[in-house]
């Protein structure tokens, strides 16, 4: 694959990927035209035979591997999170003020919220339904065209707005999405409405529930004077799966190789689809059914944990620390914190550093400065459950948590070109 190829592809991940149930989706799609086969939980796995298959858990989480019984060394793992701070909608989210039509939203994770003011909104994610009988269906929906949007309060009513305004989450997020008169049908015939317009064969369904988020329209896109930075929604960290992606899909199958990509890191990871879920571990003890097999396999293994990680923005470099600057189209970073927030050793770091020197691409560190507290990811949870040794990597990016990131696209490249190595360079003796 070629660089303009992969970054084509990067975009297209990312315009089709609104939500985590849509990045599932659009993983599926790249999976299973690649020759992956799907598996499900609820049925027992015979031996498989030698292959390449996927898992997804809750249709928000996804485990690929390529599998080879008679291997018994390494199992090449990475991994990511595919979920990103934003706005979820409420169960009961209509409200109606001064003739403006509203949805009450939660804030999920730790959204920078100021960027969400003033942009067009639309609504994605899933619907559960049923129809005909007692199975419980769960259709992806997106409305795909500007649907809400949260005004601003203009400056003529706080003239210190610009010296710092404090978001109330309750009060201030609360979008508008039309004007009352026109509504007169209620939020889940609407939602019925657009499952139709995408899915006719729910003509008789009935929506239970929902799990919604709002997301810009502004599709992601290349800018910058010659096209080198890379900005959109959910960069963080959708860069990082695309990359697990291509890199299981474009390896040979001389090894055993396995991604996962989780939901929730954003909020703790505690959940049936996060790091701190089961869902690794369960589908390794079906892999390897002799515990000590599993771990002896594990203990030579290597995690790489992607999560992107903080470029030095120019206009505030003295939240670095001077020595650790990690800049744009630097190549990936490797990220160090010695009280554990990232999982990253000596060891880790330095196979790391080869499989970026054998796919010629550069790499850099990332370190907190000392007096400010450090972020984390998946990397130490999924280390210290299996006991795997991990180095936390990353896309260097600005405006991490903005409705609107930006990154290089040269490192988008260069990380995949690491893991492709990675995935592909040892034989799995
Ligand atoms: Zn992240």
């Amino acid at each position: 694959m070629k660089e303009k190829q992969y970054i084509s592809s990067q975009l297209n991940y990312l315009k089709a990927s609104p939500t985590p149930f849509h990045a599932v989706a659009a993983a599926l799609r790249l999976l299973e035209d690649s020759g992956f086969i799907r598996l499900f939980e609820k049925t027992p796995w015979s031996s498989l035979a030698k292959g390449k298959y996927f898992v997804t858990r809750n249709d928000s989480s996804l485990i690929a591997f390529t599998w080879d019984e008679t291997c018994t060394g390494k199992l090449h793992i990475a991994g990511a999170h595919l979920d990103s701070p934003g706005l979820k909608i409420k169960p009961r989210p209509v409200r109606e003020k001064h003739h403006c039509l509203q949805l009450g939203v939660e804030v999920y994770g730790g959204a920078l919220l100021a960027p969400w003011f003033d942009r067009d909104l639309s609504i994605a994610g899933r619907v559960c339904c049923h129809q005909d009988n007692d199975t419980l269906h769960t259709p992806l929906i997106d409305f795909k065209r500007a649907i809400g949007i949260i005004p601003s309060l203009a400056i003529h009513f706080d003239r210190e707005a610009n010296k710092g305004r404090k978001i109330n989450n309750q009060t201030d997020l609360v979008p508008v999405i039309g004007l009352t008169d026109n509504f007169t049908r209620g939020f889940y015939a609407l939602l019925k409405d657009q499952l139709l317009k995408e899915h006719p064969e729910y003509a008789n369904a009935e929506i239970l529930d929902f799990d919604l988020f709002l997301y810009d329209v502004t599709p992601p896109l290349l800018t910058g004077l010659h096209e080198e930075l890379l900005t959109g929604s959910r960069l963080d960290n959708l860069l990082s799966c695309h990359a697990c992606l291509q890199g299981i899909i474009s390896t040979g199958q001389q090894a055993n190789s396995l991604i996962i990509l989780n939901d929730h890191e954003e909020v703790g990871s505690l959940s049936t689809t996060g790091a701190q879920g089961s869902f690794l571990e369960d589908i390794l003890s079906r892999l390897y059914k002799n515990p000590i097999e599993r771990q002896q396999v594990l203990r030579k293994s290597l995690f790489i944990s992607a999560d992107n990680a903080h470029a030095v923005h120019p206009n505030f470099d003295d939240k670095h620390d001077p020595q650790h600057l990690p800049v744009l189209n630097g190549g990936p970073v490797i990220k160090y914190n010695a009280n554990q927030r990232y999982a990253t050793n000596a060891r880790t770091a330095a196979q790391f550093r080869m499989f970026c020197h054998l796919a010629e691409v550069p790499v850099q560190e990332f370190v907190m400065r000392s007096d400010m507290a450090c972020g984390s990811t998946i990397g130490p949870m999924t280390s210290a459950a299996l006991g795997i040794d991990t180095v936390d990597v990353g896309i260097p990016t600005l405006a991490m948590h903005s409705i609107r990131e930006t990154a290089a696209k040269s490192d988008c490249w260069f990380l995949f070109r690491a893991l492709q190595k990675f995935f592909s360079a040892e034989k799995n003796t």
